[in-house]
Formats: structure tokens, sequence, C-alpha cells
């Protein structure tokens, strides 16, 4: 069913070997990724015999570890389809991007009686820091809603958007439903009423094409242990002419031109964004993961996720008493519901079989209230999963439907 060998790519991550040497069935890929040898390698590399700190070091080794550091940023820029290296900006995560740009553009652009336009399956990170902006600005939020099948509804965001929307805000992949956005078609809308656009691409980045150029988004976030890459780091694509209109969000060392005591003046974008001493190790593995998912292909990687997705959906569907949540076509991940089982008593029983789900709100409570229950359980996929995980958890829910049945 596909054409990756799975007992090869398993054998790269270390984290899914059990202590008895068994797979580990992990199916949690949506909330972190595994690792595979070659970032545990790189990182170790960065920390052991390369390490040295970036941007301020005269002698050799300094100089080699900024090279590798900008390297990093334009192995992103790539990756993303960004137009040029100095629309990344590194940060710790897609919260702290979020944040950053909320603070810094939101605290510019946006004014009294402005709104900002969220769709109702946003994760908390998406929404919360807009909120504090709202409040602090005197803004207003409007949330769009979703199609009968989990999509935001691009049809009601146009017909709700009107001037006073400065910025729109939307995942590109939904982290509960899997849900797919039209980000262009949502760029296309939001242009059209005057407002920026936001993309939350934690779940995109690894199992989407990006294009930064073709999508014509305004603003793009991700954090790299979705990626297969390290904790501590991620980044934010920012259009170049907002980015170098942008103001400072954090002070301190490496972002400045000039310091004295009466002013100081600030290094172009992006360093103006990278205050202190950066996330250097995880930028080497951050790199050491986008090659590792360029050997394979990110669109190889997308149609083994699908089928893997269709191959759940319809072993699930044919259980009785499961719920499934979502469109038809989720991009890696499927939410669903025991019926009369709590999904956090599902999780303990899969877990006692080796398999590791997520059962919670998602950080996307929300859309819980939307969807009228408390929380999901919910099976993610990456580049090592196989039907081999698939079965193990349909036959996990079975054992779930015969304990409360
Ligand atoms: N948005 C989405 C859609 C996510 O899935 C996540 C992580 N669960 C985040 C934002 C936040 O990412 P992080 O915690 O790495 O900053």
């Amino acid at each position: 069913m596909s054409a990756f060998d799975s007992a090869a790519i398993r054998a790269e991550f270390p984290g899914l070997k059990t202590d008895k040497g068994q797979d580990w069935h992990y199916l949690d890929t949506a909330a972190t990724a595994q690792k595979p040898q070659a970032v545990v390698d790189a990182v170790a590399r960065a920390m052991g015999e390369d390490y040295a700190t970036v941007h301020r070091g005269v002698y050799a080794r300094s100089a080699n570890m900024t090279l590798a550091y900008e390297a990093a940023r334009r192995t992103v820029a790539r990756f993303m389809g960004a137009q040029t290296a100095d629309e990344i900006v590194f940060v710790r995560g897609a919260t702290e991007g979020i944040n950053l740009i909320a603070q810094s553009w939101g605290g510019e652009n946006i004014k009294a009686g402005d709104r900002i336009l969220l769709s109702q399956l946003e994760h908390h990170s998406n929404i919360v820091p807009w909120q504090m902006l709202a409040e602090r600005a005197g803004a207003h939020i409007d949330v769009i809603p979703l199609t009968e099948e989990g999509k935001i509804d691009l049809e009601a965001m146009a017909a709700m958007i009107r001037p006073e929307h400065k910025l729109v805000a939307l995942a590109h992949v939904s982290n509960v439903l899997g849900s797919v956005l039209d980000v262009r078609r949502a760029s296309d809308i939001a242009h059209s009423a005057g407002a920026k656009i936001l993309i939350d691409g934690c779940q995109a980045i690894p199992r989407l094409k990006l294009d930064m150029q073709a999508f014509n988004c305004d603003f793009y976030a991700f954090s790299a242990h979705k990626l297969y890459g390290p904790t501590g780091i991620g980044a934010i694509y920012v259009r170049k002419e907002i980015l170098d209109a942008m103001p400072p969000w954090q002070g301190g060392g490496s972002m400045i031109d000039r310091v004295t005591f009466e002013k100081t003046t600030y290094a172009p974008a992006p360093t103006r964004f990278e205050a202190g001493t950066p996330a250097i190790i995880e930028a080497m593995g951050l790199t050491a993961a986008i090659d590792y998912v360029e050997r394979y292909g990110i669109e190889a990687i997308e149609r083994h996720e699908a089928a893997l997705v269709a191959k759940a959906r319809e072993a699930l569907s044919s259980l009785n008493s499961v719920r499934i949540f979502g469109p038809q076509d989720s991009a890696g991940i499927i939410s669903f519901e025991v019926e009369g089982v709590h999904p956090h008593d599902a999780g303990t029983i899969l877990d006692e079989e080796g398999v590791a789900i997520r059962a919670g709100h998602h950080c996307a409570q929300p859309l819980m209230d939307y969807l009228g229950v408390p929380a999901t359980a919910r099976a993610s996929f990456g580049i090592y999963s196989n039907e081999s995980d698939v079965e193990a958890l349909v036959q996990g829910i079975e054992r779930v439907r015969k304990i409360f049945g």
C-alpha cells in the first residue's frame, strides 16, 4: 500500500522501540513526532564537537557555527517556499511565534474597534494570544463556523469579513479533525477585505507541501518538534515588507545595531526579532529533520499517511458504537469516541496493548464545545506509522468495547 519500507524507516527511530525490543504503536505524532537517529546525531554533534556560539565569535569554530545557523534559516526558507531567508525568524515554537506576531505586528496594527477573525477549530495557541491582544487594544474576535464535515467554512468567512477585520488567523490542518484548509482561497478572501492572514502550520508542516508564494499568506508559524526535529525551536515566515516594518518584541543582545543609555537602534529583520543567544543546537537538529523528510519527500509522506487514515477510518467505522469526527479526507489525524466510554479510559486500555493515542481536549476547548463532547480520542500518523499500528488500534478498541460492553 505504500512505497515506504516501513521496517527500515522504523529502525531509524530509536524512540519506537520498547524495553522488550517490541514495536511501540505510537499514534500521537500530532502531539510531537519521534526523532530519527539522523536528528539525534546532528543534535549531539552540534552540542559536542561543533559547539560554539553564533554571531559573536572571531574564532573559526564560532564562524563555522554562524554559517551553519544561517544555513539553517535558508533551509527553512526553501522548505517553506519563502522568497528569501530574511522572511524567516527562529522562535521557540509556534506558540512563541504567534505571540511574537500578536505583540509586535498586532501591537502596532490592531486598534480599538478593529476585529480579528478566527475559526471554531483553532488550537488555544491561535486563540489566546489574539484574545490578549484584543483585550489590550479594545478589539473584537469573530469566529468562522465549520462546515458539516468539519472544515473551516470559507463561504461563511467570505460572507462575514468586513473592513474592520484587520487579521484572520487559521489552522492549515486541524490538530483534532485533520481538516485541511485551502490556504490560497482563505488568503484571497482575507486580502479582498484588506485583512492580513496568519496560518498556524503546526500540523501541516510534517505532511503537506508548503509554498508561501502560492499560498500568498502574510504569516505562517510552525514548531520543529512536529517535523521530527527537536523541541525548543520553530520558525515564523513573515512577508518581507511586513517584517521589515515590525518593531522588536524582546530586547537584549544580538537584536541591536547600537546601544547607548540615551538611545538604542535595532538590527534589521530577522535578527531584530532574535534577542539573546538563539537555539543553536536545535537549529542544527531542525536542519537535519528537514534533510530527513526531504530524503523521502513530503508528498510521499502525505500519500502514506492518507492511506493509513483511510484504512483506520474504514476499520473504525465498521465497528458499532464508534463515532468518528472530521472530514473523510483528513490529513494524518483521526478523532473518535467509543460511545459510553470516556476517551481517557479508552486511552488507558489501549496503552496496556502498546498503543499510544491522545485523549483529551487537544488544546481546542471551543471545538470540543462545538462537537458537544468534553474530549475525543485521537490517533495521528507519521512517516514511521504502518498498517500494524492501525490493526493494533482497531484490536485495542474492540477490547475497550468488550470491557465496557
Ligand atoms: N497549533 C496547532 C494546530 C498545534 O497542533 C500545536 C501543538 N499541539 C500548536 C499550535 C502549538 O505548538 P507548540 O506547543 O509546539 O508551540
